[in-house]
């Protein structure tokens, strides 16, 4: 039965539904088969039905040699001839057809005897008619000689029409089983695919890991096609642990599945016809907000099997159900990245805003950057002015521990200079150099520049040892917790500036008396010894009214820079008051004072312009004393000093004697 046929019945699975809701009412459940019939309805698409068991009738009737020398042809209900058995002695068709009309307009037999080569012949045409109705549907002719015809050759050939009638039922009810039987397989196949499906989505759904989802799925479609090769391709993002994860290609091939599944997020195939059908499938892993990876399948089908059986739909959809899962699962891992980020990211804000020291800050970041990516290594670089260069304030490695890296050199110094994060994964494929790294061993490593106030200051680096250690997710974090850290060093060198400012004197830079008091207390409470000195501009009253207040301000400038010049790192210069400026110079004695002060008074009386002079009073201190812990002594007995210098002419220094 060719397949045109079988297609040209109309509602055939309508009849299929109807055939078996009879075979319930009937006690044989084949019962139906032989009732089933062909109506008016499907008389215009049997004509192919009729060829067809016409030629596998005659097939049978010619093997009886006594029927050889007939002929014999078909007709469908209309009287359209559709097939002969072939032969040169059957009338021309209008003349069969004429036959025919008469035949159906009669709904009998129609013969003709026409004298054909001067031998009479017989030409008929027996109605076929339906088994229930008794309509006609087909009509069979023949042609056989007079005598043949009146010798019992026309009650043969009604029997042999009657058998065609037996032959074309045969073959419209093997359309039926057959129909039936795929139909039966077809639903199987679904009920069992529907199964699959759901046992599969359930999984799925129920695994809110991304790896258990990916291992899933790998695993159900190994299980669909046994002997097939599979890989799961994902982007560089979605790394797995899984052996037939591996990370997509950077580039395909022209015609790789993999490629086109990837791009076009539909499933793609590619067959290679040999001996054995080399099948190659590319399916997606996409969801809703894209593709995530594709899945490679490479089975060998036998090349007589059709590549239907490999199920294409089914199998996209179980990958569309795949990403979706996979999809869901992505976005749960990232919502509690998300919390466990935000819990890091307060963490370091509460630890950084515990000191306002800019050493205490840094070692905060330092502390809880290490806790939070769990980094082997550490290093901490900030812009030293006065160094000139990049100090290492603080790195778990001795070797690099203060160290001075040079601007614009490895990668802590171009992350400075450059103002841009890094990301290595590897740090021996990556062809630059970093002290860090080196010394560490280390090749993973995430680095940050560090701003205040929009401007660069430093850099963070965090390394670790294994290659890969740091997710994309990582450099992302620690570029936002850069921005914090820059904040509270923002506020810690603010602070310092406050509290520099708040313990200075505006005019001439020296620190102010409070601050002075309030040191020489404290250097009293560690030191043996100490000295203080207060110089006085001598007539400063009459310079200002020569010269103008503006100048007199200038002049005190010049004797304060004086005073800074001449002392050394430790010892401390503050305006006293007015024109009264004053030295502590700690561990020092009164002798060792006068030098210093004595120097001061030359350089002041030399380099002032315009020139003035200064007086000056020294009082020291040590642990001997009986009241070295009042500041406020020591100050009376320089200002009793001093008070001796003007009192002997002014521009001279006094070493107040201890009473
Ligand atoms: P002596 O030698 O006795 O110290 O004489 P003197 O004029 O310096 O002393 P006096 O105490 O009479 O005057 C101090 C003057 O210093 C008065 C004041 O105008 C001036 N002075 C104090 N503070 C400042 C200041 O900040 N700027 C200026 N330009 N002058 C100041
Ligand atoms: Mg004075
Ligand atoms: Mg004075």
């Amino acid at each position: 039965m060719s397949e045109q046929n079988a297609k040209g019945w109309m509602d055939s699975h309508e009849r299929i539904r109807n055939g078996q809701m009879l075979a319930r009412s009937f006690k044989d459940p084949v019962d139906w088969l032989g009732r089933m019939d062909i109506n008016r309805h499907d008389f215009p698409y049997a004509s192919g039905l009729i060829a067809d068991s016409f030629h596998e009738w005659y097939k049978k009737e010619a093997a009886l040699s006594f029927t050889e020398s007939w002929k014999w042809c078909v007709f469908d209900y209309a009287g359209k001839r559709l097939a002969d058995s072939g032969g040169a002695s059957a009338p021309d068709n209008s003349l069969w057809e004429q036959i025919a009309a008469v035949s159906l307009q009669t709904a009998r037999e129609c013969t003709l005897h026409i004298d054909e080569d001067g031998m009479e012949k017989a030409f008929f045409v027996l109605p076929v008619r339906t088994r229930s109705d008794g309509e006609i549907f087909a009509l069979l002719g023949c042609a056989m000689s007079a005598e043949q015809f009146a010798k019992g050759g026309r009650n043969a050939a009604e029997a042999m029409a009657k058998h065609f009638s037996t032959c074309f039922y045969k073959q419209f009810e093997y359309i039926f089983v057959t129909d039936l039987a795929s139909v039966h397989i077809h639903e199987e196949r679904e009920s069992s695919r529907r199964s699959l499906l759901f046992q599969i989505v359930q999984r799925m759904y129920d695994s809110i890991d991304v790896d258990a989802v990916l291992t899933e799925v790998i695993a159900s479609i190994s299980a669909m096609y046994p002997g097939a090769e599979l890989t799961l391709y994902m982007s560089q993002d979605h790394r797995s642990a899984h052996p037939q994860v591996k990370p997509l290609p950077l580039c395909w091939n022209q015609d790789e599945v993999c490629g086109k599944a990837f791009k076009s997020g539909r499933v793609a195939l590619r067959t290679t016809n040999k001996d054995q059908q080399l099948v190659e499938i590319g399916l997606p892993l996409g969801g809703k907000q894209g593709v995530y990876g594709v899945f490679h399948l490479v089975m060998q089908v036998p090349t007589h099997q059709n590549t239907d059986n490999i199920d294409m739909p089914f199998l996209s959809m179980v990958a569309s159900t795949a990403g979706t899962a996979f999809e869901n699962a992505k976005l749960y891992e990232r919502s509690n990245q998300l919390i466990r980020e935000l819990r890091m990211s307060n963490g370091l804000t509460e630890r950084l805003n515990q000191s306002l020291q800019l050493g205490e800050t840094f070692e905060a970041a330092f502390e809880g950057l290490l806790e939070m990516f769990e980094a082997d290594y550490c290093c901490i670089l900030h812009y030293s002015e006065d160094k000139g260069g990049l100090e290492a304030v603080l790195c778990n490695h001795p070797a690099l521990s203060n160290e001075m890296i040079e601007v614009g050199r490895g990668i802590g110094g171009k992350v400075y200079s450059f103002g841009e994060p890094v990301i290595l994964t590897e740090y021996d494929q990556s062809g630059t150099r970093s002290k860090l790294m080196d010394f560490t061993e280390s090749q993973s490593l995430i680095a940050t520049p560090l701003s205040v106030g929009g401007e660069v200051c430093g850099a963070i680096m965090l390394a670790h040892r294994r290659p890969y250690y740091f997710s994309y997710d990582n450099f992302r974090l620690l570029q936002a917790l850069a921005g914090q850290i820059g904040l509270a060093v923002g506020n810690a060198l603010l602070h310092a500036e406050v509290h520099r400012l708040a313990n200075r004197d505006s005019l001439t830079g020296l620190y102010a008396r409070h601050y002075l008091d309030q040191s020489i207390k404290e250097m009293q409470d560690c030191d043996f010894c100490g000295t203080l000195v207060v110089f006085d501009i001598d007539n400063f009253k009459l310079v200002n009214d020569t010269y103008g207040h503006q100048k007199g301000d200038h002049i005190l400038k010049q004797v304060s820079d004086i005073l800074c010049a001449s002392i050394r790192q430790g010892d401390l210069a503050a305006r006293w008051g007015g024109e009264e400026l004053a030295l502590y110079l700690p561990q020092l004695n009164a002798e060792q004072a006068y030098v210093v002060a004595e120097r001061i008074r030359q350089r002041v009386q030399e380099e002032t312009s315009p020139s003035v002079t200064v007086s000056c009073g020294i009082a020291e201190w040590d642990l001997t004393d009986n009241d070295r812990a009042s500041a406020d002594s020591l100050f009376y007995r320089a200002d009793m000093a001093l008070y001796e210098a003007k009192n002997n002419g002014r521009n001279q220094v006094v070493i107040d004697l201890k009473t």
